[in-house]
């Protein structure tokens, strides 16, 4: 199976799990996890549709952005240390991982510097396990409370990351969650968030997390392979 092959087969999949659904399959989109992926294959899967293109670390991320350019939209989907804001707000059309108001006021402060009002995700821990990221569960609602305060990021929606299983069925209840969160958030009418965005899902589980509402699945593997 080609790259090419690979894209259309997960393209297909999307769709197919969307109808389960009832949902227009337009309302999931597809963030190809392009972290360890040479610039070929990038370029690859870029010929092939992808549109949207996620990396994990700031500074991977810069050097393919040098080289392919904003021919796709790049969104930020790993852990992002508050020294580094300052480059993932050049870089990124939307960061998924935000999880303490430090780092928030951080990618605030930066955005405010280039004149750009930087979109955001609240990453959050349903889990609850203390070595992962993402704002626990029950502190979710307040950190996305403050961070709308701040004027130059904009907060978009919730991503999670279940702990990881070969049985994509154990991912629900965690999907679930989220979308309840994002549910009672919305009812909250925060001025200025939007609960919009789900993104739930990799290549083990993303139907799952389609079933149960995400708008966002983050696909590496099904893509590319195992990473090295
Ligand atoms: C690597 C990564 C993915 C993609 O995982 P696959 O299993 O390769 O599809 C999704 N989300 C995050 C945050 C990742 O770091």
């Amino acid at each position: 199976m080609t790259i090419a092959d690979n894209f259309t087969s997960v393209m297909n999949r999307i769709a197919a799990a969307a109808k389960r659904a009832n949902r227009d399959p337009l309302s999931v989109r597809l963030v190809t996890v392009t972290k360890t992926v040479s610039i070929e294959g990038i370029r690859e899967a870029l010929a092939s549709g992808a549109e949207i293109l996620g990396e994990n670390r700031v500074q991977e991320a810069k050097e393919k952005i040098e080289q392919l350019g904003s021919s796709a939209g790049w969104h930020l989907i790993g852990h992002l240390q508050t020294n580094k804001a300052k480059y993932a707000v050049k870089l990124f059309d939307l960061i998924h991982s935000v999880d303490t108001l430090e780092l928030a006021a951080e990618i605030d402060k930066q955005a405010a510097k280039i004149g750009k009002l930087q979109d955001v995700l609240i990453e959050v821990s349903i889990a609850g396990e203390a070595a992962k990221a993402g704002v626990a569960l029950d502190d979710a609602v307040n950190l996305v409370k403050r961070a709308a305060l701040l004027k130059n990021i904009r907060i978009k929606g919730l991503m999670t990351m279940p702990p990881y299983s070969d049985d994509p069925e154990k991912s629900r209840p965690y999907f679930k969650k989220l979308k309840e969160l994002s549910a009672i958030i919305d009812r909250e009418n925060i001025p200025g968030v939007s609960m919009a965005e789900l993104s739930m899902g990799m290549s083990g589980d993303f139907e799952v997390a389609i079933e149960e509402g995400a708008t966002l699945v983050r696909v590496g593997t099904a893509i590319f392979g195992e990473r090295v």
